[in-house]
């Protein structure tokens, strides 16, 4: 098995057609016909998603990212135009009758209540196991948003199997080499590429994977239909940011170790309460997790506190989103209305691990002293 670097460096080599280093930026939404072989599209017994015929179904950077994603995740990828087009993508071809969901991420909850609206397709909490039948889908995000906390994979996974329905698992807070949820019987994996993958915050994509060949080509057959593929400047951006994935998301992972275990050790008077998965102790933790997600939550003493902190970091943008190289908090009040006035999301970047530690500390400190 070759490491996850070098998938993502060279899994798309065998579809490059050009001497091209990087991959070129093709801009193009048609190609040429190969004149010496023309096969009408009635006799083709499948369609070839790698020759590209027109950018809707396919063109060769989103094929390209495909190759990569899917080689540095054992698995078969299909490349969106965001995470939510992903996860609307899974739920049209699945098609639940009921779907399981718990919290996370506020825009699946959106996708899926526009389904619910169209199609009433009911939805039931994550534990109402009972309510599943054959075909339905669980839908579980781990880590999950905002607190950076997991759930039990394999436990999930039994229950939906149990009813017939599948698991479908939304990884985008630990890509690879933090969780496989294939290991621990998901069926279908999804996350926003926008995040880890794509890495600079300055991409849009997402991405769906499965272990059969089969759903990979439905779910390229519904997208051409639903024109939700990942766009070409993306593709190329998303290869140019998987090209250096490792070597970032390591960096993230160690930051995020380094600044837990100073805040954890210091006993900070402005946090009332931290929330990450390395503070978990659940038996399966081990088995499931190979580190430390760089997204955390802390609640601190009061909404004014968490309010006022993100003032006085240096290193941290005050901005939502996630994964970026960038280090960022966020008074989640911004983007939930459901959330604890006073928890924070913090999401770890590349920087100088002392540098971070040094202004997170500094900002806790300078937070208590004005609401003592
Ligand atoms: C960002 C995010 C999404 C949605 O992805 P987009 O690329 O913004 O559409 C879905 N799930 C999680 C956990 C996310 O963080």
């Amino acid at each position: 098995m070759t490491g996850l670097s070098t998938n993502a460096i060279h899994g798309a080599d065998h579809l490059s057609t050009v001497t091209d280093v990087m991959p070129p930026i093709n801009v193009s939404t048609t190609y040429k016909f190969d004149n010496d072989n023309l096969i009408p599209a009635a006799d083709l017994p499948v369609q070839d998603f790698e020759i590209p015929i027109y950018a809707r179904e396919a063109h060769s950077n989103s094929a390209a990212v495909e190759a990569a994603l899917g080689k540095m995740t054992g698995a078969h990828a299909v490349a969106y135009n965001s995470g939510l087009s992903a996860f609307h993508a899974a739920i049209t071809y699945l098609n639940p009758k009921v779907l399981a969901i718990g919290g996370g991420y506020h825009g699946c909850h959106g996708v899926a209540d526009i389904i619910s609206r169209n199609y009433n397709m009911k939805q039931v909490g994550l534990d109402e196991f009972e309510k599943l039948g054959k075909g339905d889908v669980l839908h579980l995000e781990t880590p999950i948003n905002p607190h950076g906390t997991n759930y039990d994979i394999q436990y999930y996974a039994d229950k939906a199997h149990a009813q017939g329905a599948y698991l479908l698992v939304d990884a985008t807070f630990a890509p690879p080499p933090l969780q496989d949820p294939f290991l621990h019987g998901a069926d279908m994996v999804m996350h926003s590429a926008t995040k880890y993958f794509g890495g600079h915050s300055d991409l849009l994509a997402g991405v769906l994977l499965t272990k059969s060949k089969d759903v990979k080509y439905s779910l390229l057959m519904d997208k051409q239909f639903l024109g939700t593929n990942i766009a070409n400047l993306e593709s190329y951006l998303l290869l140019r940011s998987l090209r250096t994935f490792e070597l970032r998301i390591n960096q993230q992972i160690r930051n995020t170790e380094l600044l837990l275990k100073a805040i954890v050790d210091g006993k900070f008077p402005a946090i009332k309460e931290i929330f990450h998965g390395s503070l978990q102790t659940d038996e399966y933790i081990a088995k499931q997790v190979n580190g430390c997600t760089p997204c955390f939550s802390i609640i601190l003493q009061s909404e004014a506190m968490a309010k006022a902190f993100p003032k006085k970091l240096k290193y941290f943008h005050h901005a939502t989103s996630l994964g970026g190289v960038e280090s960022l908090v966020e008074w989640r009040a911004m983007s939930d209305t459901e959330i604890d006035t006073a928890l924070v999301r913090v999401s770890v970047g590349v920087e100088n691990s002392q540098d971070l530690i040094d202004d997170f500390t500094n900002a806790l400190n300078e937070a208590a002293k004005e609401f003592q």
